[in-house]
């Protein structure tokens, strides 16, 4: 069985409260299961940890693509120094916020042409993915007649060993080869081009402290290697993140001290002297709002089949496909789960929660031990404030989609 983060979420009367909110009346107030509920105080308390962890002249930056629900980038606008975005919608929503257009950061591969059109005249920073993609901004650029804010997106020469996804290093649909840089730099003299810096971003989900500390350490060593080559002063250096949240029992949390120390010895040491001008960017999705999350589903069904309990939810994969195990691909391992009117109570019986599809794979959590949980009890699934929703099919099955709430 999988323990809750402790003390992170609270209880009151064996129920566990949300935003303060006990989880029942917070199930009332929504109308509806099942549903998100992400809690501004823990997002808060994590952000004031990572920037006390991290030296206090570095910016952070929320990458919207973990969770891009509107009033949770509001939120966030308060808090973080800018928003990492990757498609035009999400660009429009963090546009929507207070936060000044310079501070975005449009990165991804296949930018459309609309896209970078959108992106020019909003004047937020356009991450080069490409050596074409050079062009169809300097193209944008030429025919809105301003310049575009643009950084080159650098696929490093280096791997990040302990990254549950690799965004850099080999051959990759992300950046541009390091060993291309030189080259690309030299064709960015034009008026079209307000050249800011460089975004390195490499791996994502890592909980291995010992990697995050060495690929800092070799992006600081490759970009200021580019310094020379570049049009004009490093104004911007985006260093990536990818720092991971524990999942399932064999995960441990991160430490980030020995990250923000590391780090503090590279800007002191490489970052300022060689590059006075630059704004260091750390820029971070699922840390900042993964454990803020939780997905809520009330139990519909009940049984027992050949000696197996089930406890049939009204939720399931459609909405968060990762706790199922993303379809089979992977080895699939529970995330915690709770019974969250009954947090009280001990556990007492091993059973399997499954979601309300018609697939074998919509599995929320396999043989945990759970306070015995009958129709109506509500089932809270951990660890859902990122890539949930809107990592998840929610089309497939055709039931209605889930609220989403901020509490
Ligand atoms: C997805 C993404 C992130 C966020 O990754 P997390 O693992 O959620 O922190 C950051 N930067 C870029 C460029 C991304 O594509």
């Amino acid at each position: 069985m999988i323990s809750i983060p402790s003390g992170w979420y609270g209880r009151h009367d064996s129920q566990l409260t949300v935003g303060g909110i006990p989880v029942e009346r917070l199930a009332a107030r929504v109308g509806s299961t099942p549903f998100f509920a992400y809690d501004r105080e823990l997002v808060n308390r994590r952000v004031a940890s990572v920037r006390a962890a991290l030296p206090g002249d570095v910016e952070l930056s929320y990458a919207v693509k973990a969770n891009p629900m509107p009033a949770l980038l509001q939120h966030m606008s308060g808090l973080v120094d800018g928003f990492d975005v990757a498609s035009a919608q999400e660009m429009r929503h963090a546009l929507d916020t207070p936060g000044p257009a310079s501070r975005i950061s449009f990165a991804g591969p296949g930018k459309s042409a609309a896209e970078l059109a959108q992106a020019v005249a909003a004047g937020v920073t356009i991450e080069l993915e490409s050596e074409l993609e050079v062009e169809r901004v300097r193209s944008a650029s030429a025919a809105a007649g301003i310049p575009a804010r643009v950084a080159l997106r650098v696929n490093p020469d280096f791997v990040v060993r302990g990254s549950g996804m690799r965004l850099g290093g080999g051959p990759q649909q992300f950046g541009i080869d390091s060993e291309r840089i030189p080259a690309v730099l030299a064709g960015l003299g034009g008026d079209e081009f307000d050249f800011q810096g460089f975004h390195v971003f490499a791996g994502s989900q890592n909980l291995r402290v010992d990697s995050i500390c060495e690929a800092q350490r070799r992006t600081v060593e490759l970009i200021v290697g580019f310094a020379d080559a570049a049009p004009g002063p490093v104004r911007y250096l985006n260093i990536g993140g990818g720092f991971g949240i524990p999942y399932a029992l064999r995960d441990r949390p991160l430490d980030l001290g020995p990250i923000g120390d590391n780090l503090a010895r590279l800007v002191d040491g490489l970052v300022r002297p060689r590059l006075p001008e630059a704004r260091i960017v750390v820029e971070l999705g699922r840390y900042l709002v993964g454990e803020a999350g939780v997905y809520v589903t009330r139990v519909v069904d009940r049984k027992e089949s050949r000696g197996k309990v089930f406890v049939v939810v009204d939720g399931g994969l459609h909405h968060q496909l990762a706790a199922s195990g993303n379809f089979g691909q992977v080895i699939r391992r529970n995330y915690p789960i709770a019974v969250g009117n009954r947090m009280d109570d001990p556990p007492e019986e091993t059973v399997t929660v499954v979601g309300c599809l018609c697939t074998p794979l919509d599995l929320l959590g396999d043989d945990v031990s759970l306070p015995k949980a009958g129709v109506g009890d509500l089932i809270v699934l951990f660890q859902a404030g990122a890539y949930g929703l809107t990592a998840s099919p929610a089309a497939f099955l055709s039931h209605p989609a889930p609220a989403e709430v901020l509490v």
